[in-house]
């Protein structure tokens, strides 16, 4: 029997849509109280720091790095297979970013080639915990001390991400989070910024509301402010927050279903000819399970989009993370000259790699389709 498996599916019911309903009814719509309960939730549920809503993970990247006053006379070191948005905040400053070959191991920044890449320009190291799996934090934290580096997690997938018990962005500075639809909670569009550091806190809840001194009800008489500082508009709805407050409750149960699906998934692909699966941490080391990536052997790459499709045609949903090196996307090659030979095991990750769902959405009847489908899907387009 066919089934329908989106690769990923927000799971939004009657508590989320009874919150909604409610900050509706308040008519507070931003600068309420929920945005503030949502950054004391998630700090909480993280396990430390301070928390600071924004509009987006985007959002946050760009906040941090303005905050910082990262510029044009400066260098960030960012990975080559991520999300474009990580190299795009470091873009928005006008400051360059250098990226760094992934490993094939994880998909995560080779840390070796980190120290070649470090010039007297570096002010930050990026870093992405690719689909969850966490980065080795404490060799991180060592390279920055070295070199007097700010270190920034781009923690996008890595919602219930553990490296040594600790929660991914509270290793670094700061990290920020996404509440995209497809990622591991929701709240429409929406992301936070994680820091251990109060006061980096404090002038990032100034900045992401345009650098005012006092917001609303911070103000002893109406409409009197001043403005202190520049800043944007990054600033989460009460609407948001109102999900997020939901969608946290639960995030506990949406990993254990992730955490299950993925142990299941990786039992039925165990020894499957022509395709390998990235390494899975352990003990207090945990990945959030953001999907999991199989990287199909180098004289089966060519038949990759076959293979989706036979998936697609058996109603399994597949994506891919990420489809190319960022400094391989037209803009980034245009504007540095990157040539294609640039960034192999990037390179190879994108072209070879089939991103399958394990989301909350699936059951273990799920896990065992995806695999049978995809062992078909081989054997069909070898
Ligand atoms: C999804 C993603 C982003 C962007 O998150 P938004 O909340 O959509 O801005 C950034 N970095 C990584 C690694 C991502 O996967």
């Amino acid at each position: 029997m066919k089934r329908n498996i989106p690769f990923g599916k927000p799971i939004i019911g009657e508590p989320e849509q009874q919150a909604v309903a409610e900050t509706l009814a308040s008519g507070m719509l931003v600068h309420g109280p929920r945005t503030t309960q949502f950054e004391q939730a998630f700090a909480e549920w993280a396990g430390g720091g301070h928390a600071v809503a924004v509009s987006s993970c985007t959002a946050g990247l760009h906040l941090t790095y303005f905050d910082l006053a990262i510029g044009p006379a400066d260098e960030v070191i960012v990975p080559a297979m991520t999300h474009t948005a990580t190299a795009h905040a470091v873009e928005l400053c006008g400051a360059t970013p250098v990226f760094v070959d992934a490993e094939w191991r994880t998909g995560n920044m080779d840390l070796d080639l980190i120290e070649t890449a470090i010039t007297p320009r570096t002010r930050a190291l990026s870093i992405v915990h690719f689909l969850g799996v966490p980065v080795a934090m404490d060799r991180v934290n060592a390279i920055a001390r070295q070199h007097d580096l700010f270190v920034v997690e781009d923690c996008a997938l890595a919602i219930g991400t553990l490296f040594q018990g600790r929660h991914a962005g509270l290793h670094g500075d700061v990290g920020c989070f996404s509440f995209y639809p497809v990622k591991h909670m929701t709240t429409g569009e929406g992301g936070v910024v994680l820091t251990r550091h109060p006061e980096i806190a404090q002038r990032l809840t100034r900045k992401r509301a345009f650098g005012v001194d006092r917001h609303v009800g911070e103000r002893t008489q109406p409409g009197i402010y001043d403005v202190t500082m520049l800043g944007f508009n990054y600033r989460m709805s009460e609407v948001e927050a109102a999900i997020g407050l939901e969608q946290l409750k639960r995030m506990q149960g949406f990993l254990s279903r992730r955490s299950a699906n993925y142990a299941i998934l990786a039992e039925e692909l165990r020894g499957v000819p022509d395709v390998r699966l990235f390494a899975e941490p352990n003990g207090d080391t945990r990945s959030s399970h953001y999907c999991l990536s199989v990287v199909l052997e180098e004289r089966l790459a060519a038949s990759r989009a076959a293979i989706v499709a036979t998936l697609s045609a058996a109603g399994v949903g597949t994506s891919v993370y990420y489809p190319a090196p960022v400094p391989h996307f037209r803009y980034y090659r245009e504007k540095y000259g990157f040539g294609e030979d640039t960034f192999p095991v990037a390179a190879g990750i994108s072209r070879r790699s089939i991103a399958l769902p394990v989301g909350p959405h699936l059951v273990e009847d799920d896990m065992v389709y995806i695999a049978d489908s995809l062992k078909r899907a081989i054997i069909q387009n070898r």
